[in-house]
């Protein structure tokens, strides 16, 4: 038997096991192979907003990648939100560091970590893709890398942002800081463009108060995010050291290529950090994934994960499924 042949085989045997071993009975079924496009989607509330800028690169034909570059930029800008760009919370030394990444449906694919003073890590992310033979830069190489590029420095913390930190300081001795699932809330973006290609952007002020240094997912091609023109491609939200220990994003595309739909291969992705930790308090992570049809799903461990969808027909905040209640 030729080795194409034989792949393919397997890979049918593999997905058939794998759906088989699948009890998540409230999984979606209905396949339509005929392709959604375009179409956003992307996590949590927040999400709305930025798949409405994502949507007018998309109406007019435009390219996944400027879609969802241009789509998070808004919530990085928005002084509101605690846990993207600028009004981000801070680490345990009141310093606001910044991961984003971005992937292309050529696979081409660029990521800042650790990246201070900088409002829209995003940017710079695609600027590593496009104008470097690298992947990833973090810390002071990214900044200067950013100012070399014409990135202006700005401060990131705001008052507000201050002032919660400086609560949290006088609340604390010298602990490390503990899981807080109310505060991180990073968004991951995915599109499919008029052409049928797929794109997608991740970008996180991470873990309020983390230890000065600091990485967690979202700025790790295949944790954060993981884009397979092929495919699909799956983004990731929650706790970045678990995400990070399963390669959750890669984990879910990989799982939709055997045969399972996104929102199964979702459920699949929680169920292997579940093995991982024997300890699963407070420990939301929560997947969001779109094959090349454009089917959508997510699905956390805990409840209360969302995410936005746009195409042509809806305009929604859709819940995921979830493992168990806080
Ligand atoms: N995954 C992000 C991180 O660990 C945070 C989040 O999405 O909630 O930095």
């Amino acid at each position: 038997m030729d080795r194409r042949k034989f792949v393919r085989i397997s890979a049918i045997g593999s997905a058939a096991v794998v759906l088989d071993s699948c009890t998540n009975t409230n999984a979606q079924t209905n396949v339509n192979f005929t392709q959604t496009k375009p179409i956003v989607v992307s996590t949590w509330k927040p999400g709305l907003i930025a798949n409405k800028e994502a949507w007018n690169v998309l109406k007019n034909n435009g390219k996944s990648l400027d879609a969802v570059e241009s789509g998070v930029k808004t919530i990085e800008s928005d002084v509101n939100n605690k846990s993207v760009g600028i009004g981000g919370l801070p680490d345990r030394n009141g310093i606001v560091t910044l991961d984003a990444c971005i992937m292309d449906h050529q696979y081409n694919c660029g990521s800042v970590a650790f990246l201070q003073d900088i409002e829209h890590p995003i940017s710079v992310a695609r600027k590593v893709m496009e104008d470097t033979p690298h992947v990833m830069l973090c810390g002071k190489g990214a900044l200067d890398f950013a100012i070399d590029k014409g990135f202006k420095k700005t401060n990131l913390l705001t008052p507000e942002a201050e002032s919660d930190w400086k609560k949290w300081v006088a609340t604390q001795n010298k602990k490390l800081p503990e899981i807080n699932h109310e505060n991180h809330d990073t968004i991951g973006m995915l599109a499919i463009d008029s052409d049928g290609d797929i794109s997608g952007a991740c970008t996180t002020s991470g873990w309020a108060y983390k230890l000065h240094g600091r990485v967690g997912d979202s700025p790790i091609i295949g944790a954060g995010l993981y884009v397979d023109n092929e495919i699909g491609a799956a983004c990731a939200t929650g706790i970045g050291e678990a995400i990070i220990k399963i390669t959750g994003s890669h984990l879910v595309v990989e799982l939709m290529r055997q045969g399972l739909n996104p929102e199964n291969a979702c459920y699949e992705a929680v169920q292997r950090i579940k093995k991982v930790y024997s300890n699963l308090k407070d420990m939301q992570v929560g997947f969001l994934a779109i094959n090349k049809a454009g089917q959508h799903g997510g699905y956390s461990m805990y409840a209360g994960f969302n995410y936005a969808l746009k195409d042509n027909n809806n305009e929604e905040l859709i819940d995921a499924k979830y493992e168990m209640e806080w």
